[in-house]
């Protein structure tokens, strides 16, 4: 029974195969990760994915090469470099590593292997 400010859900069939399959691989990095937890984490990078998506609409990828993130931002009417250096994600054009250009390459599926 879920306490005040707590909400049960219950979850069957194929998106509980698929979020176990990915539970297992991450609870190996992270053993005392639990599934609730794990749940909690994904909807909410989830959710701010979406947002940097609906924000980033102007933007699009065209290549990822090595640790370089070309997009281009149809706003501005410019091409943007996202560099990853030591794990760091940095826009060129922006001299900064907080901005849209970053949000929007760090969720890209395409820079899933880079991250
Ligand atoms: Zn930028």
């Amino acid at each position: 029974m879920p306490q005040d400010g707590q909400k049960t859900v219950t979850m069957s069939g194929i998106i509980l195969k698929e979020l176990l399959k990915e539970y297992r691989i991450e609870v190996k990095k992270r053993p005392s990760l639990s599934f609730a937890g794990f749940i909690s984490e994904y909807a909410i990078m989830e959710l701010e994915r979406r947002k940097i998506v609906k924000q980033a609409a102007p933007l699009s990828l065209i290549t990822v090469h090595d640790n370089i993130i070309v997009l281009k931002d149809a706003r501005e009417k410019i091409f943007v470099e996202v560099q990853i250096k030591d794990k760091k994600w940095f826009c060129l054009s922006d001299k900064s590593d907080d901005c849209i250009h970053v949000g929007f390459a760090m969720a890209l599926p395409e820079t899933k292997d880079i991250r």
